[in-house]
């Protein structure tokens, strides 16, 4: 990664053994190392769902407003925003901090928004088996605000609904409604 980002630095027409530049190459290797910890491939997702709770709870859990920050495969620049997700509980609930985790594993890969937004629903729906899963994500993506149609603050907003949430329309709508009245 060092040599490659040195190279980027002379491709820019930049000269990366200028003073304020020579160790950027190893900080913006490190870095990615960080923000990709995904592709090291040492934690599997459904581990961060495995300590389950048996529970007769059958209404809707919804965690809303858990911010991440990801990066778009595309430009390799970051987007970042807020996920919401609830889930109808099957027979089993986890504990509030796990989700927040799942959100923050799939950031950790170069990604889209659409993806990491129906990996987030396909895991929960995969390992904890509830009733139905409904996950919206809302970002701002920096290769559309800082470049071409500059529109700062624009965000886009994918959904991915699963069992109930996509063929009970009253619960979709009970979702939508509470997320978007916590603000
Ligand atoms: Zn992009």
């Amino acid at each position: 990664m060092e040599d490659g980002f040195r190279m980027i630095l002379e491709g820019m027409g930049e000269d990366p053994n200028r003073e304020g530049l020579i160790d950027t190459p190893k900080r913006v290797a490190k870095m990615y190392a960080e923000l990709m910890t995904g592709l090291s491939g040492e934690m599997k997702a459904e581990d961060i769902l495995k300590t389950r709770f048996h529970e007769k709870y059958d209404e809707m859990i919804i965690v809303p407003d858990i911010e991440f920050a990801s990066m778009c495969e595309h430009h390799f620049l970051p987007f970042t925003g807020k996920a919401h997700v609830a889930y109808i509980p099957g027979d089993c609930v986890v504990g509030l901090s796990k989700i927040p985790r799942v959100v923050e594993f799939y950031a950790r890969f170069p990604q889209i928004q659409e993806r990491m937004t129906r990996q987030i629903a396909e895991l929960i729906q995969r390992v904890l088996q509830p009733k139905g899963v409904a996950v919206v994500l809302e970002a701002s993506h920096m290769c559309m605000t800082m470049r071409g149609v500059k529109k700062p603050g624009a965000t886009m907003v994918t959904t991915q609904l699963l069992g109930r949430f996509k063929t009970d329309e009253k619960t979709r709508a009970e979702f939508m409604s509470r997320i978007y009245a916590s603000r």
